[in-house]
């Protein structure tokens, strides 16, 4: 929940090392003979968790007083003074090109469509950019939305990977409709991602999903921000960790991240404070061994993401009084090959509602394609070409994706 950020510089693998608490390697699974809280639905204590936190019950107080519109313009504010603080008084935009970058705009069309599906989660993490949670009902793509996303990916040749995330995607109603019709449309051609909290394993209705995952050819992306229990479910909320390791050993039965199979397994790391990753390939090491010896767990790749100063997480920094430092730990490490390679330059995102952004976070802060002409919803164009040409919409939570060796839904880009 939103108390439980470090605000100390530390990584994942020596907060483990103290900290950590193991598990037996042959500990219960669903498969054999599921562990009791592994049996069941996060949601009670989820909710019991947000409805105990201050952080969380002071954001819903400001939300219902102020609007979201009036509090995201209050965070961008706080980051534009910030940065203005340590001396940077030009847009992002101009930031990359002054340090002889390529303009933000669209070259070419896109050849990742990603589909938040809907909001609704069964976790509530500190981290959360989307601010998911089991409150957010409402909010999920309908039946006539997700057939013209289907459209569009029938359209648009050059899109090579569907990457469907949300909220936790696969409890969106139209979840598994999207999967099966897009694998039987474009066969082989096209990589499916689910972008998967690993918990949600244990909701009602889930039984199957690793079959089903399995069956539509589907990559598993998911969360575990570190391979201790302590510091995930600080993170995460309590009993994700052995949720989490539980679902990772379903997974490996399943074939998941186990070489030779051709089913990849990714695992994602973000910090559990204001610091930045640290170098993917090492931790990525890191992580095999600690989970394989503690757990008996393989996984494919892991990626190192950079917390966004957006939502949870930028009110964890002005909580703090943070936020001036992380902004200058951001632009201190701009990296402009990184900036090269961030993945708007190769994205669309969809929200459940069917409406248009370059990147997911932008979505979150509801900063639309650029451009008063720019299609606003997926039913202003027939394909991912129609936005080629635009310029991208950036603002100066940016910088969350230059810093050091970069960030994206793909893991460091440079
Ligand atoms: S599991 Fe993912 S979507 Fe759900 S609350 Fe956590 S970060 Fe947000
Ligand atoms: S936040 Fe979005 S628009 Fe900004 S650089 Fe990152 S991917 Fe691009």
């Amino acid at each position: 929940m939103t108390t439980s950020f470090s605000t100390t510089a530390t990584r994942c693998e020596n907060k483990c090392a103290t900290t950590g608490r193991r598990r037996r390697k042959n500990s219960t699974t669903r498969t054999s003979s599921s562990s009791s809280s592994s049996s069941s639905s996060l949601v009670p204590e989820t909710l019991k968790e947000m409805a105990s936190d201050p952080e969380f019950q002071n954001t819903s107080t400001r939300l219902k007083a102020f609007g979201q519109k009036a509090l995201t313009r209050e965070e961008a504010k706080k980051r534009r003074r910030a940065l203005e603080n340590v001396g940077v008084n030009e847009s992002f935009a101009s930031y990359i090109e002054t340090n002889k970058g390529s303009a933000l705009e669209r070259q070419l069309p896109p050849s990742i469509l990603q589909v938040n599906i809907g909001i609704y989660c069964n976790q509530a993490c500190s981290h959360c950019h989307v601010e998911s949670s089991p409150l957010r009902v409402e909010e999920t793509m309908s039946r006539e939305t997700r057939e013209r996303v289907e459209f569009i990916l029938e359209k648009s040749e050059g899109v090579t990977t569907l990457d469907v995330t949300g909220g936790a995607p696969e409890l969106a109603p139209e979840f598994r409709n999207l999967v099966r019709n897009a694998r039987k449309m474009k066969g082989d051609a096209l990589k499916i991602i689910d972008r998967c909290n690993l918990t949600v394993f244990y909701e009602p209705g889930q039984e199957d999903l690793g079959a089903f995952l399995k069956e539509h050819d589907v990559t598993v992306v998911a969360s575990l921000p570190c391979y201790s229990e302590a510091n995930t479910d600080k993170q995460r909320g309590r009993g994700v960790f052995e949720r989490s390791i539980d679902a990772l050993k379903e997974l490996n039965a399943l074939g998941y991240g186990i070489e030779g199979t051709g089913r990849t397994l990714d695992l994602m790391y973000n910090p559990g404070g204001a610091f930045l990753p640290p170098e993917q390939s090492k931790l990525e090491v890191a992580y095999k061994s600690e989970l394989k010896e503690a757990y008996g767990i393989e996984f494919s790749n892991l990626f190192t993401l950079t917390n966004m100063p957006i939502k949870r997480f930028a009110d964890f920094l002005h909580r703090e009084k943070k936020t001036e430092e992380y902004m200058k730990l951001l632009v201190d490490n701009f990296n402009v090959s990184a900036a090269e390679n961030v993945m708007c330059r190769d994205v669309v995102s969809i929200k459940w509602d069917g409406s248009l952004y370059d990147c997911d976070f932008n979505q979150q802060l509801d900063i639309g394609l650029l451009g008063a002409k720019a299609p606003k919803t997926v039913f202003d164009v027939e394909s991912v070409e129609d936005i080629v040409g635009l310029k991208i919409a950036s603002d100066n939570h940016c910088f969350g994706c230059t810093a050091g060796s970069g960030s994206s839904c793909g893991g460091a880009i440079a």
